[in-house]
């Protein structure tokens, strides 16, 4: 599984989710604490944020730690919404930009820690960017988002039927659209922490008190109004 990470309230820069915290998106990436798929996050990485609107977004196909221009970059990097994943590619996935989250869609980012059978997905969305499980899943995604559904009824359409093609998937998804966050959990960790703001993580970037997990199979909907977790069924 790669490990995800996003943050809704104050500006703050990327760094906050990749290299300040002890146990961030950078530690994460060679010495996660929890994965259980995998052991490094070494095949690339993606970071989004917002421009006002307009989300931006940077994605590599080598290690974190091996790009010289990030640390520069995600210092400047300052937003009220921000996403980073860095990426275990899944057997017989492509290590390639278009294959590493987060993918985008109009306002729309997303990250998948997981795996699905491509067999699930491709009948979800007409096309995708990457022939990676997760670009399919992505598409499935913004198909709907693009015909005006609600993201709270989106994901879990998404994932019930992606779960159905295949059970044995991992669907932990982590979605924004700049003003409000979502993220599923479904097969994998999932954490978040509450203070002047919402942090949403596979797992706690540091050993402040205040992490809590979101149960197995359910739903968090995040915007500056507040936090919601509801089970899927
Ligand atoms: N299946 C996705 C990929 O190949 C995600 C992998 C993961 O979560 N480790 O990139």
């Amino acid at each position: 599984m790669c490990r995800h990470a996003a943050w809704l309230g104050p500006a703050r820069s990327l760094t906050t989710l990749i290299s300040d915290p002890e146990h961030g998106l950078l530690r994460q990436s060679y010495a996660p604490r929890l994965q259980k798929y995998g052991t490094v996050n070494a095949d690339g990485f993606g970071f989004g944020w917002y421009d006002g609107s307009r989300p931006v977004r940077y994605r590599r196909t080598v290690p974190v730690w091996a790009d010289a221009n990030l640390p520069g970059l995600a210092a400047a990097a300052r937003s009220t919404c921000l996403i980073a994943a860095v990426r275990s590619a899944t057997a017989g996935m492509p290590i390639e930009e278009t294959a590493t989250a987060p993918f985008a869609d109009g306002p729309w980012l997303l990250s998948h820690n997981g795996r699905v059978g491509r067999e699930a997905v491709r009948p979800l969305a007409a096309d995708a960017e990457s022939v990676c499980d997760s670009a399919w899943l992505a598409a499935a995604v913004f198909t709907r988002l693009r015909d005006g559904l609600p993201l709270a009824d989106v994901l879990p359409a998404v994932v019930g039927a992606a779960a159905e093609g295949d059970p044995e998937a991992r669907l932990n998804l982590l979605v924004t659209g700049g003003s409000h966050l979502a993220a599923v959990a479904w097969g994998d960790t999932l954490f978040t922490h509450l203070q002047e703001g919402v942090l949403v993580a596979s797992e706690p970037l540091d050993d402040r008190p205040g992490w809590r997990a979101v149960p197995d199979r359910s739903l968090l909907l995040a915007s500056p109004d507040g936090v919601s977790v509801t089970p899927i069924d």
